[in-house]
């Protein structure tokens, strides 16, 4: 009898973050499973090329630190001593016809202490006003709304239009109308009900845990993929199978899982942890409601550029991770740029600049329909005005990320919670990832690691009831 047998198996669907967290979950209990992945490569949306002495992140570069998932992750796996800080922590601009330096003590455009914000040039002096207001502006009801509608409540007009909009833009590639306060931001929203003013909450959550000197991010020295090959690494390889697309899911604990060359196996517990619309398909013929509350879950398109110049080349280089863009600037369609080389020790060889544009999104829904050569043209443009480029880049890369980033819209809680309850139906069956109920790597990880926990406890009821 092998070590295994008798024990009830797992099929994780989905080989990114959240899929191999749960994986690596799993095996830490030693759980027999199986992770099927659609593709010839893990990791999903996080991916880093290395090439020429580069370190190109073509997808997410950075690890929150506020959030644990990942740095934990980081220290089971043993990676903690190689974890790097951004160069200069808390330098970000806003290209609102020039670049404007995002004043320092502030979080989302929040200001954590006022005297920085009465410098800048970002915001007019009747938006500072508006701004300063704050405290007296009376809390709003319990229902949720747009991140957008919050802080114009909250800040005012000014602060969504330059601060607030295109930060988020920055992150989800949402429109900040449209994404949720309760979903993407629970602790602004509990912060105004108990403090009644977002100012006093920051500045008193400042006092009790002052701003760390090494920022808020992390990365690896190999880009954040290193993550994904430590995790593949932790794992038993025969548990791994690649070019595995599910088609369907049939039956009931035991599942019967359907690969798209036809095979099929079976498991007592499910995990998907694919995006939302590829859950959708998958569980259309099994329950077709919860197929259709898990198509209604938007995702955005986005495209990365990777552009290279000989220092030489740069005559204005710059300090700090980068700038985002407001929607109101119309002289480019990038959403966010990172000076790479600036921002991360490592990413290029001496005598490179490296920098990164971010386009796509909610107000550039499109993108993906431009050719290479356009969206590497629109980057340079905009670097080249910034940074005082005379040359083109000695190395180009463009990744394109179709429907990659999901939206966390008004009423994304409501849908998660029916989805929860659809789930109760199906016994054995888990979502996971970032269409449901996180975002970002670190919550992702978590995420993963709590599936993976409630299908143990899930096969222990088994168990018991049998
Ligand atoms: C350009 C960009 C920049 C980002 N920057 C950051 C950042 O700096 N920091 C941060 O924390 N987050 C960032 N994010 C978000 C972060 O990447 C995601 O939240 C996270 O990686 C999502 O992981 P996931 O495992 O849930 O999903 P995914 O990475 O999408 O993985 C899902 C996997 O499922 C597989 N799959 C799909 N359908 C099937 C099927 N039918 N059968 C089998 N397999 C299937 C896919 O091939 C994929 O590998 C960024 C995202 C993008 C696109």
């Amino acid at each position: 009898m092998t070590e295994n047998e008798g024990q009830k198996r797992t099929i994780i669907v989905g080989g990114g973050v959240s899929g191999l967290a749960a994986a690596y979950e799993l095996c830490q209990q030693s759980a027999p499973f199986t992770l099927l992945e659609a593709r010839s490569r893990l990791g999903g949306l996080i991916r880093t090329e290395q090439a020429g002495g580069f370190v190109l992140d073509a997808g997410p570069d950075s690890l929150l630190v506020q959030k644990p998932g990942a740095l934990d992750l980081c220290r089971d796996l043993g990676l903690t001593d190689r974890l790097i800080s951004t160069l200069t922590p808390r330098t970000a601009y806003v290209l609102a016809d020039r670049l404007h330096r995002l004043p320092a003590n502030s979080v989302l455009g929040i200001p954590t202490s006022i005297a920085p914000w009465l410098t800048t040039g970002l915001i007019s002096p009747l938006g500072k006003l508006r701004m300063a207001l704050e405290p007296l502006v009376s809390p709003g009801g319990a229902d949720d709304e747009s991140v957008g509608a919050f802080f114009r409540r909250r800040l005012g007009e000014e602060v969504v239009e330059r601060v607030a909009e295109p930060l988020l833009a920055g992150i989800h590639a949402g429109d900040v109308e449209r994404l949720s306060l309760r979903a993407l931001f629970p602790r602004l929203a509990t912060a105004e009900q108990t403090m009644g003013s977002l100012i006093r909450a920051m500045r008193h959550a400042r006092a009790r845990t002052p701003p760390a000197p090494d920022g808020l991010f992390r990365s690896l020295p190999g880009g954040i993929e290193e993550l994904v090959t430590a995790l593949r690494e932790a794992l038993p390889a025969p548990s791994i199978r690649y070019n595995a697309q599910v088609s369907r899911i049939e039956g009931r604990a035991p599942f019967r899982v359907i690969l798209a060359d036809g095979e099929v196996l079976e498991a007592e517990a499910l995990v998907l942890a694919t995006p939302a619309y590829a859950v959708a398909d998958m569980v259309r013929a099994l329950d077709p409601e919860l197929a259709t509350l898990c198509a209604g879950v938007p995702y955005m398109s986005t495209a990365t550029v990777l552009l290279a110049y000989s220092s030489s080349a740069v005559r204005r280089p710059k300090t700090g991770s980068g700038f985002v863009v407001p929607r109101v600037q119309r002289d480019t369609r990038l959403m966010a740029g990172s000076w790479v080389t600036s921002k991360w020790p490592g990413r290029a060889p001496p005598g490179q600049i490296l920098v990164r544009g971010f386009l796509g999104g909610a107000r550039d829904p499109n993108v993906l329909e431009r050719d290479d050569d356009t969206l590497r043209a629109e980057t340079h443009d905009t670097f080249a005005r910034l940074l005082g480029i005379d040359r083109q880049p000695g190395l180009s890369r463009v990744y394109r990320w179709p429907r990659a980033m999901a939206q966390h819209e008004v009423g994304h809680l409501a849908r998660v919670n029916t989805v929860e309850r659809r789930l109760a139906g199906w016994p054995g069956l888990f979502l996971a990832g970032a269409g449901f109920r996180v975002s970002g790597i670190p919550d992702c990880i978590t995420d993963g690691r709590t599936t993976a926990k409630a299908v143990l406890s899930w096969h222990g009821e088994q168990f018991t009831d049998n």
